[in-house]
């Protein structure tokens, strides 16, 4: 990759940013397109967030994936917000349009195009939300937004969930959102009637993490997504593959949610397969790592 004078600056704002794979699928992209863009990580800690904000239309960078712990703390900053983040609550993508910061989130598309394309369409599934911060809110709001007609959430703090279900409720109000907390008899008692289970859970980032469904509960006809991509393989995932339910790790929805936001920038097809390619080379690398 060139820099040049004129290249374009993009880039990933959060703390901490050095495990992001952001870097890798975009730069990829805009070397396969010849595009003279480049993407960047910025880690910025939270009592630097403002100055790095102001500075965005400063520096003519033209625009910013949003990760932990920024994805709400940006919102008071932007002079528009897109209608599902102003929904959700964050937004995980800036573009600058005439030094005006725009808002946006594309975790929700990106997770249901990553379901769509495992062959697992959200309408008409009843689906199973584990998880009640940033991620959950957006893969709820998407399923809600197509179609998607009964939702149970399970969190840990059940608090966060029924506020969660109050404010999709407002939105959407011919679905039916149920909450539950995370116990094995409130599980169990709705499995039966589950077709997707979602972890939108902080639980399986570490190798020694438990499930957070029991293996017990897991049944035929399932379907399992981790929003987790690294490590590729939680103890969810392990124990689907154990028991033959199909399933996928958190990798379909880094690169839908990645290949929205690069649209968003360049007004160009992102080259799903090329960065998609550089995702699954760069999570090898880590894995082969990780063994040594
Ligand atoms: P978040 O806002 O911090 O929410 C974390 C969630 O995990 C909360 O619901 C929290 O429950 C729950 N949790 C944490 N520790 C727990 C424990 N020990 N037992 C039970 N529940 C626990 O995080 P987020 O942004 O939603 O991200 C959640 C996961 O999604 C992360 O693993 C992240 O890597 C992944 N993710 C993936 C993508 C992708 O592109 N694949 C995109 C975004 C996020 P409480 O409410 O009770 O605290």
């Amino acid at each position: 990759m060139k820099i040049t004078g004129k290249t374009r600056v993009t880039g990933l704002i959060g703390w901490p940013v050095a495990h992001s794979l952001s870097p890798v699928m975009h730069n990829a992209a805009f070397e396969h397109l010849g595009l003279d863009f480049c993407y960047v990580p910025f880690a910025v800690k939270d009592e630097y967030l403002d100055v790095a904000l102001k500075a965005i239309p400063v520096l003519n960078i033209v625009g910013l994936n949003v990760t932990i712990p920024h994805k709400e703390r940006v919102l008071p900053y932007l002079s528009e917000i897109a209608k599902e983040a102003a929904i959700i609550g964050a937004v995980n993508t800036i573009k600058v349009i005439d030094n005006r910061l725009i808002g946006y989130n594309t975790d929700g598309t990106g997770f249901t195009a990553s379901l769509t394309e495992a062959g697992y369409p959200v309408q008409g599934r009843n689906i199973l939300i584990i998880g009640g911060g940033g991620s959950a809110k957006a893969v709820i709001f998407q399923c809600a937004i197509e179609g998607e007609k009964k939702i149970i959430i399970s969190n840990r703090t059940v608090h966060k969930a029924v506020i969660i279900k109050e404010q999709m409720g407002k939105y959407f109000s011919s679905v039916e959102i149920k909450v539950i907390g995370t116990g094995y008899n409130e599980l169990k008692d709705i499995m039966d009637k589950t077709d997707i289970v979602v972890n939108a859970t902080s639980v399986g980032l570490k190798m020694e993490d438990p499930s957070p469904i029991p293996t017990d509960l897991l049944h035929e006809g399932l379907f399992i997504c981790d929003l987790i991509y690294n490590p590729p393989t939680t103890a969810l995932i392990r124990h689907a593959k154990g028991s033959g339910i199909p399933c996928m790790n958190g990798t379909g929805m880094l690169l839908h949610q990645g290949a929205a936001s690069f649209k968003l920038w360049t007004g160009i097809e992102p080259p799903i397969e090329v960065m998609r390619q550089s995702l699954e080379d760069a999570l090898k690398k880590i894995q082969e790592t990780s063994k040594r």
